[in-house]
């Protein structure tokens, strides 16, 4: 069984791999962000265990990366529990699993056995809010059973405020997950793909699926609009 580690805290990480060849694993180890989405695009492996806070890529960025590459390797997260990111953010992502850290370490053996033991994951579920459908799987989008033409910005845009339905989210909760966290331009451009959006999703079909909530941010109705 091969397992790829991304983890950038180096004695971690080496720990990890000395500990799991210990236990019959093959272990690669990656210690940055572009070094590991590219061995887990490009070796196969049986799982994979991720960090998220990575210099480079973020481990958010290499998961969505990976399953729009077809990549469907399991993934364990490894989550910081005072960090900004956490577990539901992790699943909502498309990670088979995740661990708290600090953990212990036979904990972690246990959670890869058991994702080994369930395998390849399912594609993601499609995503919709009333006759409007996202499949992250096959990147199509539909309203009213009709397709729609989307960017890839525009459709990450749209993916997360789905996986966020009903919620309301911040122009600043959307540029870090759909631009780079590392965005430093004007947060307009939100406003701006919010435009382009609309006049694709709801415009032709007289709906407005997403409300804007004054000095709070949008929220997309989960109705449909
Ligand atoms: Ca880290």
């Amino acid at each position: 069984m091969r397992v790829l580690v991304v983890e950038d805290e180096r004695g971690l990480a080496s720990g990890l791999a000395h500990g799991l060849a210990e236990e019959g694993f093959v272990t690669g180890v990656a210690y940055d962000g572009v070094d590991g989405l590219w061995h887990a695009v490009h070796e196969p492996h049986d799982v994979i265990v991720l960090d998220i806070m990575l210099p480079g890529l973020s481990g958010y960025e290499i998961l969505k990366r990976l399953r729009a590459a077809g990549v469907w390797t399991p993934v364990l997260m490894l989550t910081a529990k005072d960090g900004e990111c956490d577990e539901a953010d992790a699943l909502d992502l498309g990670a088979d699993d995740y661990l708290s850290k600090p953990f212990s370490y036979v904990v972690l053996v246990a959670h890869l056995r058991a994702l080994l033991r369930r395998g390849a994951p399912a594609r993601p579920a499609v995503l919709a809010a009333g006759d409007l459908t996202l499949d992250p799987a096959s990147r199509r989008c539909r309203r009213a059973g009709r397709g729609l033409t989307l960017t890839a910005r525009e459709f990450a845009l749209l993916e997360f405020l789905l996986r966020h339905r009903d919620e309301v989210v911040s122009k600043t909760d959307i540029l870090t997950h759909v631009w780079d966290e590392n965005f430093d331009g004007d947060t307009n451009i939100v406003e701006v793909y919010v435009g382009y959006l609309r006049r694709k999703i709801d415009t032709p079909f007289g709906r407005r699926s997403i409300e804007t909530v004054r000095g709070a941010g949008y929220r997309l109705r989960g109705a449909g609009g």
